[in-house]
């Protein structure tokens, strides 16, 4: 008998089958497991009456004035067609963090409240990255914040965000904590940038727009040669600083977060294009700036997944392989 294979119809019904069954495993596998995200800026928050407003993304696209004697800006706008809706508890938060830590596959660098960690950090220990915080030294002295990141818990120092209080990330009053981070080579996440609409007349009467530039972080680098920083917020609006800080200093990477759900879409992306125009599309980590509206995940994954002036591989850079390479991850444990 002859081999089937040599018979040209049934030879191309089979590679046609195989086709079929190829592209059919494929699918399958793809509904299985999404490739994975490395979120490197959620914010864990016990849930708080005052700050579970529905929230519409890209909301900075109108930033009226005001004026002292008339009702403050708003900070954040609920007038679109489908606004975010907040995580109404502590429980329901958890659970939609799970939600997306298994069925969008993504793991989270997370600071803020300790106990609102442990508890996310216990259920999904693969998926959550504690990260501790400190923006000035009255939260926490020198040694106890050594203590907590020496006990292997805390694995990334962040957010620090010392503009809110007025004061420069060059600071020395924040100098031994730094010291404390380089020693130990945990990796450093320093706001930098962008607050909102009217940030200094509604809730930050000591944030200053100037202390958000980029090259004020220059004296501390030079004064911790082997601390690894990345710049939250991409140091929105100002490109240029952030650009030439980078291109000084090769372990200063940028983070995405929060500009990009919140100013305008057309900005975001010039914002995002010029960065990788300018060569460090190997430094661009994907993060959020998750409060308390869970459904900002996809919306967020969106901006990036929908971005026609990057490449494939640039996509998977900023969504996972930077981050991984930034904070010393094993790659092979995401498979
Ligand atoms: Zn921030």
């Amino acid at each position: 008998m002859k081999p089937l294979t040599n018979n040209p119809i049934l030879k191309t019904f089979s590679l046609l089958l195989l086709l079929i069954l190829y592209t059919g495993i494929g699918s399958a596998q793809e509904s299985k497991k999404r490739l994975p995200i490395i979120d490197v800026h959620v914010h864990a928050m016990k849930a708080n009456p005052n700050f579970s407003s529905e929230m519409c993304p890209w909301f900075l696209k109108d930033m009226p004035g005001s004026g002292p004697n008339q009702e403050p800006p708003s900070f954040i706008n609920t007038n679109c067609v489908a606004p975010l809706k907040p995580a109404k508890s502590d429980k329901e938060m958890q659970e939609a963090i799970l939600r997306a830590n298994k069925e969008l596959n993504i793991t989270m660098v997370v600071s803020g409240d300790a106990d609102v960690i442990h508890k996310w950090h216990s259920a999904a220990p693969d998926h959550i990255i504690p990260s501790l915080g400190i923006s000035n030294p009255e939260q926490m002295t020198v040694a106890a914040f050594k203590d907590s990141l020496s006990n292997g818990f805390y694995k990334v120092m962040g957010e620090v965000a010392p503009q809110y209080q007025g004061m420069s990330p060059s600071d020395m009053s924040l100098d031994a904590y730094f010291g404390v981070a380089e020693e130990l080579g945990v990796p450093v996440g320093i706001h930098m940038g962008t607050g909102g609409n009217g940030m200094a007349n509604i809730s930050s009467p000591k944030y200053r727009a100037s202390l958000g530039q980029p090259f004020l972080l220059e004296d501390m680098l030079a004064r911790h040669p082997k601390l690894k920083i990345w710049v939250m917020h991409a140091g929105y609006p100002m490109v240029d600083q952030m650009i030439a800080l980078m291109g000084a200093n090769a372990y200063v990477y940028v983070d995405l977060a929060g500009f990009i759900w919140s100013y305008p879409l057309e900005e975001i992306h010039a914002y995002l294009k010029r960065l990788v125009q300018a060569g460090f599309a190997k430094r661009i980590l994907y993060g959020t700036d998750l409060m308390v509206w869970p459904e900002l995940l996809e919306t967020s994954i969106g901006v990036i997944e929908n971005a026609n002036y990057l490449s494939e591989e640039q996509k998977r850079d900023i969504l996972f392989n930077n981050a991984v390479r930034f904070l010393n991850l094993d790659a092979s444990k995401f498979e």
